[in-house]
């Protein structure tokens, strides 16, 4: 079986952009590749989960949010670093009707478990809101932690206060994690 991190996109790898869909705008965040490459040594698979309900209310197409993806992997690649898999959730319940995709809902991590063998009591989320905690917990993963870039820094002490642990940023939450576990 693998092991994982399951990263939300906006705030955790890339600078938060509302309804980022254009590739030219992706910036990542400093340190992604070097987090990316430690998730990588320590023979996880980075996975991607990321809710895009602009495809439902119609601001952007889900081609659109795959070209994000190719740049993210582009940029990445420039410092020998990957995501393995992007899985996202285009619905909004507002617009398309409820899924169980969009997180807090499990289903994109229980999808990428089932594609790709990965055992979820072994693996992590880490994201920037409390809603992609409540997916990595719903999702049955050991731990799910909250990073301080994007909408993060407002909500430490609700993530404190949820339990959940909190870390400067992508490459912090992942060094803490790998201590849980090597
Ligand atoms: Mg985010
Ligand atoms: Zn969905």
């Amino acid at each position: 079986m693998a092991q994982a991190f399951f990263l939300d996109r906006d705030g955790v790898i890339n600078v938060e952009c509302d309804y980022l869909h254009d590739p030219e705008q992706v910036v990542l965040i400093p340190g992604t590749a070097d987090a990316l490459k430690q998730i990588r040594a320590a023979g996880f698979l980075a996975v991607v989960v990321t809710n895009q309900s602009g495809i439902a209310r119609g601001m952007y197409s889900e081609a659109d949010t795959h070209a994000v993806h190719r740049r993210i992997n582009e940029l990445l690649g420039k410092e020998d670093a990957q995501i393995d898999a992007f899985y996202l959730c285009p619905h909004h319940p507002g617009y398309s009707g409820e899924c169980s995709c969009r997180k807090p809902a499990p289903g994109m991590l229980l999808a990428a478990a089932r594609d790709l063998q990965i055992d979820l009591s072994r693996s992590f989320m880490v994201g920037d809101r409390i809603s992609d905690l409540a997916a990595g917990k719903n999702a049955g993963c050991r731990n799910s932690y909250l990073v301080r870039t994007g909408y993060g820094s407002n909500l430490v002490e609700e993530a404190a206060a949820a339990g959940f642990p909190v870390a400067d940023d992508l490459q912090s939450a992942v060094t803490a994690a790998l201590k849980e576990v090597l």
